[in-house]
């Protein structure tokens, strides 16, 4: 028997970043908004004095898990998937804040041509410079149309940061300074410039000093803790949606939050979207709310998921090409690096933040004139200060036995004397990577598991090669003895460890090839918007966070003008600028 629920205005699927802006924007206009969460609620109080490294870090406290339920993953269509089960494999959040209670908050705007990357790349370089199976297209939007939600983000976060010198026009400067400068930050600046690039320190939502949001929140300087990422912050120094956009929707008695409620179905009639049904985790008994518009905010991987089960849209067969829900599915990486060994400098490497560090953008983007390359976009190079943590940092040149004596000396001595500059580099989607329901698994409601297909293609090992050399070039010219380079592998091995997963349902202007407008509006569902880094149709270099938050922004601005004229599309389709 399943209880209905009186209707409201908005229910929210999920409550992280994207149920959080909903919430926030749409309660503080006055509408009545349910944010439904499968997970528990948390205080601030309750991280105080846990740097427990072994349990935030390596047993995942704060996350999903995954023998609930987990995805399942192959490389190719000719083969089967096996679930990821290992915690470590797949770092997604699951109680109220979601991944915005762990993150590192490293928050980057995207580059122009990210936006316009079909039309920039054809233009600049020909239409032949896609190689055949890439499903590249622009994204229904511009970066000057994004640019005041990108701004509005910012300030509820109180991101703190400086300039990039290669970035475009921002209308307001950073709400706070940028993060300290350590030692080895100091040195990767003069040895960048030395080479001609363009370094700046990485923006963050680790707040650099106390800061009043525009909804009245408070954010407190951080403590350079180093126990960060992956850990919830006690000092309320990290914008999480905890301490921002959730207690504004509170403040405002128009929301309501239910924990422990897990979505499991949307409910519609024809093309309109009625209802949701969730599940009380601890109870089993079922629910539907009812409501005007339905958001799910529910991360990339169930967006999309809820979408296949509830049979809305046309899933999309790599077969053929037909069909839109799981297309354009990428996975974004930071591995391959080189890590640089310095014989007579140490550094403080425990003092950190998660997104404490500086990086250039030179190799990013169309920052470089790619005619000579042989592939698409590029990536950032980082020196980051996140957070040596005692279990799972033990660099040692290539060549010293991985146990033993040697081992454990040259782990000691190079605690303080090395690090790695990392990578963060651009996925582009491709026709055969995609999100589908699993044939073979099933979780224990008997609702088959998310598929995920994926595997590097010359795109990103080129790419990879290209960055790791760079890096490499300038850990020499920062001084290292020993430079060890670490690429990709041939194959991507289940890793998903930083919620930096998109597409699925992703944006643009043309139904034909895109799930939802540029409010994250479904093209077939006018009630329906899809809120997260399921829109983005590839993946940039850099964090997406900053980017999906602009983005929701964008749609709660679209769902107030839909509750208050009466509903209808708010963007009109267009032939979109994509590969024919
Ligand atoms: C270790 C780590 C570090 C990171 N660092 C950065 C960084 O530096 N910069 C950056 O940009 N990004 C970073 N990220 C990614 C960032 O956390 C995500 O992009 C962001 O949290 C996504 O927000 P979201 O609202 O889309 O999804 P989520 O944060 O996942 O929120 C979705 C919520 O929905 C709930 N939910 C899911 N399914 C259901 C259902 N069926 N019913 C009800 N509720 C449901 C979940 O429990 C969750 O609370 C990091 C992630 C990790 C794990
Ligand atoms: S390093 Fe700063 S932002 Fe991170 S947990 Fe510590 S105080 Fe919070």
């Amino acid at each position: 028997m399943v209880e209905k629920m009186d209707k409201v205005d908005v229910v929210t699927v999920g409550v992280g970043w994207t149920g959080g802006i909903i919430a926030a924007e749409l309660s503080k206009a006055g509408y009545k908004v349910v944010g439904l969460e499968r997970g528990g609620e948390r205080e601030t109080e309750d991280y105080y004095d846990k740097h427990d490294h072994l349990n935030y870090a390596e047993r995942h406290e704060v996350m999903h898990h995954l023998p609930d339920n987990t995805v399942t993953f192959r490389n190719n269509l000719d083969q089967t998937a096996a679930p990821v089960r290992e915690t470590h494999d797949l770092q997604i959040g699951t109680d109220v804040g979601g991944g915005g209670l762990h993150w590192a908050a490293q928050t980057h705007r995207y580059f122009p041509y990210d936006f316009e990357i079909y039309s920039r790349t054809v233009e600049r370089y020909g239409e032949e410079k896609i190689p055949e199976d890439m499903s590249l297209q622009d994204w229904g939007i511009t970066y000057d149309e994004l640019e005041p939600y990108y701004d509005k983000f910012e300030k509820t976060m109180g991101t703190s940061g400086e300039e990039d010198p290669l970035a475009a026009e921002r209308s307001s400067p950073y709400p706070t300074p940028p993060l300290k400068k350590t030692k080895a930050m100091k040195l990767f600046q003069e040895a960048t410039e030395n080479l001609g690039y363009h370094p700046y320190v990485i923006p963050a939502g680790t707040i650099s000093e106390q800061y009043e949001n525009p909804d009245g929140q408070t954010l407190n300087a951080c403590q350079y803790s180093g126990f960060c990422s992956r850990f919830a912050c006690e000092w309320g120094a990290r914008a999480s949606p905890n301490i921002t956009v959730i207690p504004t929707a509170q403040e405002t008695d128009n929301f309501e939050l239910r924990t422990r409620s897990n979505v499991t179905r949307v409910l519609y009639d024809g093309d309109r979207a009625t209802s949701v049904i969730y599940e009380d985790t601890q109870t089993g008994e079922e629910f539907e709310q009812p409501a005007d518009i339905v958001v799910l905010t529910s991360y990339t991987f169930n967006n999309v998921r809820l979408l296949l089960l509830s049979e809305i849209g046309e899933p999309y067969d790599p077969e053929t090409g037909e069909g839109i829900i799981g297309k354009n599915f990428t996975d974004h990486h930071t591995s391959g690096q080189a890590i640089g060994f310095f014989e007579d400098r140490k550094f403080n490497r425990y003092i950190s933040t998660g997104a404490l560090g500086m990086t250039y953008e030179d190799f990013n983007a169309d920052n470089f004139d790619h005619s000579d390359v042989d592939f698409i976009h590029g990536g950032h190079i980082e020196m980051r200060e996140n957070g040596e943590n005692p279990i799972q940092n033990n660099h040692v040149p290539n060549g010293t036995p991985l146990w033993g004596k040697e081992f454990k000396e040259k782990s000691l001595y190079y605690f303080y004397r090395s690090f790695a500059l990392n990578i963060q580099m651009a996925t582009m989607p491709f026709e055969d990577h995609y999100l589908d329901l699993d044939p073979n698994y099933k979780d224990e409601k008997g609702d088959p598991l998310l598929r995920l297909t994926w595997d590097y293609k010359d795109n990103e090992l080129n790419m990879s090669k290209f960055l790791v050399e760079k890096s490499a070039e300038t850990l020499r010219e920062m001084g290292a003895d020993i430079v060890d380079e670490d690429h990709l592998p041939e194959h991507f091995t289940p890793q998903f460890t930083f919620m930096h997963n998109a597409g699925g349902a992703i944006m643009g202007d043309d139904p034909e090839t895109s799930a939802v407008n540029n409010y994250m509006q479904m093209w077939n569902m006018d009630n329906l918007f899809v809120c997260g880094a399921s829109a983005l149709p590839h993946f940039s270099a850099t964090n997406p966070t900053l980017t999906v938050g602009a983005l929701t922004y964008r749609a709660a601005e679209g769902i107030e003008e839909y509750l208050n004229n009466g509903g209808g599309q708010l963007v009109s389709s267009k032939k979109s600028n994509q590969k024919a």
